[in-house]
């Protein structure tokens, strides 16, 4: 019983600071999300985080293999080698590891074995701190604070001022649809203030990530359709943020990697294909066969496109 009262006591104490806090639940996912779970080593070594400092890295996976946990094997021997500001993208069924990729390169885990190297150093061997400042990450679905437009974006650059912001909004294609907002930059958003589309949320992620100038890209594509014109927005400001800088994308549609340096096809954790675009679609292998197949849906739906249209 006293254990039980001990218990609620110290929930009841979490409880009250948060709300003291003012802590709300996204904020604390968000905040979680950045708490290293993994120690840094004895002696860990900084990695320099921004692009204008120590232009993009080379990231290097030696045949990593992982999982959750010990009986369920989820990537088994995965290697490739980006080099500064080269493009790798990752593909294949949901469930094939692309995203556990991602984490194991932010050290949310560390890998059962082999070894994730950037710039020739192992990851274990750097400051969580530093790791995790050097990769911007553009996450399917964006956690915005309940807080102005304004801080949501600079919190990729707590030191950003006003222009800073509205620059970076505009490299990201969002300064226009803010500037029609009522309250501009000091709109409040989130769930106690104005809901935005997922394509809105994203480019102001980017912005975000265009404020934290990492030197390594993680962009975990959309799976939800934007509508065409948003999209082609989001891709292009995309484009931009990763022309400079070494980004490895998890991929939904193959026509957004077709120009990428390398695509991984992953299945079931393993690597089956790699190369580019051109060379995989004459292997005539897969990822052939996946993009005939992407290719017949998307025909399917401009002929559903075309039978709308008046013209
Ligand atoms: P999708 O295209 O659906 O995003 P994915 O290729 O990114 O899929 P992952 O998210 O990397 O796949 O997941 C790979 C496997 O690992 C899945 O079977 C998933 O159930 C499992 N998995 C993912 N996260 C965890 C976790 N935190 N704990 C246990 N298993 C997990």
């Amino acid at each position: 019983l006293i254990a039980l009262y001990e218990a609620l006591t110290s929930l009841g104490w979490v409880y009250a600071a948060l709300r003291s806090a003012r802590v709300d639940l996204e904020q604390m996912v968000a905040l979680l999300d950045e708490t290293p779970e993994i120690a840094d080593a004895e002696g860990a070594r900084i990695l320099p985080a921004h692009l204008d400092e120590a232009g993009p890295a080379a990231i290097r996976f030696e045949r990593v293999s992982f999982g959750y946990d010990a009986k369920r094997p989820i990537l088994t021997d995965v290697s490739f080698a980006a080099e500064p500001g080269a493009s790798i993208a990752l593909v294949g069924e949901t469930g094939a590891g692309k995203s556990t990729i991602g984490r194991l390169l932010f050290r949310s885990y560390d890998p059962v074995s082999g070894s994730i190297l950037i710039d020739d150093q192992n990851i274990r061997g750097l400051s969580q701190a530093s790791l995790r400042a050097a990769i911007g990450v553009v996450p399917q679905d964006t956690v915005l604070f309940n807080d102005t437009i304004g801080f949501n974006i600079a919190y990729g650059r707590p030191d950003a001022d006003v222009a800073d912001i509205e620059h970076a909004a505009r490299l990201a294609r969002v300064h226009d649809f803010i500037a029609t907002l009522p309250d501009g930059y000091d709109t409040v958003v989130g769930e106690r203030g104005l809901k935005l589309s997922g394509g809105e949320k994203q480019r102001i992620a980017i912005a975000r990530v265009i404020l934290k100038d990492p030197r390594i890209l993680l962009l975990d594509e959309a799976t939800s359709a934007l509508d065409t014109r948003t999209e082609r927005a989001i891709l292009g400001a995309l484009r931009d943020l990763s022309r400079a800088r070494t980004t490895i994308t998890i991929a939904h549609r193959l026509s957004s990697v077709r120009h990428c340096d390398e695509i991984l096809v992953l299945d079931r954790g393993r690597v089956v294909e790699r190369g580019t675009h051109g060379a995989l679609l004459a292997a005539g292998g897969r990822y052939a066969s996946m993009w005939l197949a992407q290719d017949m849906e998307e025909a399917e739906r401009g002929e559903h496109g075309d039978a709308q249209r008046v013209d």
